[in-house]
């Protein structure tokens, strides 16, 4: 009772003692205020969740950009948009920014064994690896079967200014290499330091230079997952492997693969050596040198006559891994994510109070095949790169009950503008943390970071499933919770508001 007199006086007050103008002013604001919490509340977990489920259907085939499905669905991505009231940021008045995308379609057949002697014959068993758990097909592997001898060749790097040659004092012609993943320095040692070994990272390099020095196939260890982010040559079979191949290949070599490894990093000296083991590789794939990749682009113009020449971006990578040869959904990676930044597209389209910047949503192709969509866009922009203030990337939005952001630390501020809409409304706890896709670009953002645009990327985590889920089929449906993806939504949606009318937006 005591506190309704008191309110009652203030408003009196105020409508005594405030000029029109302001009070009028103030009334306006609280008005935009609403509309804003309305179009906030609006975002829900219901329609998210369907747009994870659409995506990560059977019917897009797990979204290989170039393929036919990969193209329904970025499709399917640009009716919402226009549903939505987006407007097409592509080419020709189109939702679609289109780019040269080579792929490869693995199809069913494939397998990975050994040949094992059997005592005191001349005989031999095959002990074969299971798909998924102990192997995968290489996501752009040549066709064909290879049976061969094993060569340990490390990191498979040959960098002569570095004194380094994995292939030193092994022959590897017609045969299989058993190759890791990476370089043998971390990309946290100094930035000049890594940026020698950088190009040495790639897994095109690796794969060229075992097919350079004559090698057949490749066991690459490298989860096993599927990554169809690699070059293709005629004829070379490879295929991912884990600790369960590679430990075979070790058997009574008298090493032990992890010392190994580590002596490497440590003395930066390879430590190559023929395994005496036979290995089989089959892989079915088809090639198509002559794909063309899609990235869908719609944007909502900013309400300030000035200020809408500059763009906020949202982007998450539309594309999955493809066939492998099972269907990898690439749910959580990365199907969640688009139905976020989607999902907040609609709320800004739906909200009658606008930012005033424009926003640029942006769900990338071919992240999956080495982030060539974003790569594109940089380098053939819809909106001019000096006047891009800011990209905010996702990647795995949608699993767990915490929020992550990586650069965050590096581009705190921009950070902030999600975080206080985390710590007014949502109050998911939060992590922040560097990453090396600055080194090494895996992510979108990293090319926008590359060319001085403040970004960050966004994640979720929290959900322990007890098994391996990256890029592999078990990225699916029951790794979701919706919750995650809705509080998300209304995160970005209510820091772009925020940044979008901020009349200063420092970020660096
Ligand atoms: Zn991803």
């Amino acid at each position: 009772m005591k506190r309704q007199r008191t309110a009652a006086l203030i408003l009196a007050f105020s409508l005594i003692f405030v000029p029109a103008a302001v009070a009028a002013d103030q009334a306006a604001k609280a008005d935009d205020q609403a509309k804003i919490l309305e179009a906030f509340h609006g975002i829900s977990s219901h329609v998210l969740i369907e747009i994870v489920k659409e995506l990560a259907s059977d019917k897009y085939e797990g979204r290989l950009t170039g393929t036919p499905s990969f193209d329904a669905c970025a499709e399917w991505t640009a009716s919402l948009l226009k549903k939505w009231g987006v407007k097409p940021a592509g080419g020709d008045g189109s939702y679609f920014q289109t780019f040269p995308n080579p792929y490869t379609i693995v199809l069913p057949d494939c397998e990975v064994s050994l040949r094992l002697p059997l005592k005191n014959t001349k005989d031999t068993i095959t002990k074969y690896y299971r798909y998924e758990d102990e192997f995968m097909p290489g996501g752009t592997s040549g066709s064909g079967e290879i049976t061969a001898e094993a060569v340990y060749v490390g990191y498979g790097i040959t960098a002569p200014e570095l004194g380094y040659d994995d292939y030193k004092g092994v022959e590897v012609k017609g045969k299989i290499v058993l190759m890791e993943r990476e370089i043998p320095v971390s990309p946290d040692v100094p930035r000049d330091v890594f940026a020698k070994w950088r190009p040495y990272s790639f897994h095109q390099y690796k794969l060229e230079n075992a097919f350079a020095h004559g090698a057949k196939g490749l066991l690459y260890n490298y989860g096993p997952i599927c990554n169809p982010n690699n070059a293709y040559r005629e004829g070379f079979v490879y295929a991912h492997i884990g600790d369960a191949v590679v430990a075979d290949a070790f058997a009574g070599s008298g090493k032990k693969h992890e010392d190994v490894v580590k002596a490497i990093e440590k003395t930066l000296k390879p430590m190559s050596f023929p395994t005496g083991k036979t290995f089989t590789i089959r892989t079915a794939t088809v090639h198509h040198p002559e794909g063309i990749g899609r990235s869908v682009l719609g944007f909502v113009e900013g309400s300030d006559p000035n200020l809408k020449d500059e763009v906020i971006v949202l982007a998450a990578h539309l594309d999955g891994q493809g066939l492998c040869p099972a269907v990898m959904p690439s749910a959580n990676d990365n199907a969640t994510s688009v139905a976020v930044i989607l999902g907040t597209a609609e709320a800004l389209s739906r909200c009658p109070v606008k930012p005033k910047r424009s926003v640029l949503i942006a769900a990338f192709g071919a992240e999956e095949q080495g982030v060539a969509g974003s790569e594109y866009y940089v380098n053939h922009p819809v909106f001019p790169l000096a006047k891009t203030v800011a990209i905010i990337n996702l990647e795995a939005a949608g699993s767990g009950d915490k929020f992550d952001a990586t650069i965050g630390q590096g581009y705190a501020k921009l950070w902030d503008y999600l975080d206080k809409a985390n710590r007014t409304y949502l109050h998911r706890v939060t992590e922040t943390g560097e990453n090396s896709f600055i080194a090494r670009p895996r992510q979108d953002v990293a090319r926008f970071l590359w060319k001085g645009i403040p970004g960050l990327t966004v994640s979720s985590f929290g959900f322990d499933p007890g098994r391996p889920t990256y890029h592999n089929t078990h990225d699916n449906m029951s790794l979701i919770t919706p919750e995650i993806m809705e509080d998300m939504a209304r995160m970005l949606f209510l820091a772009v508001m925020d940044m979008g009318s901020a009349d200063v937006l420092e970020l660096r």
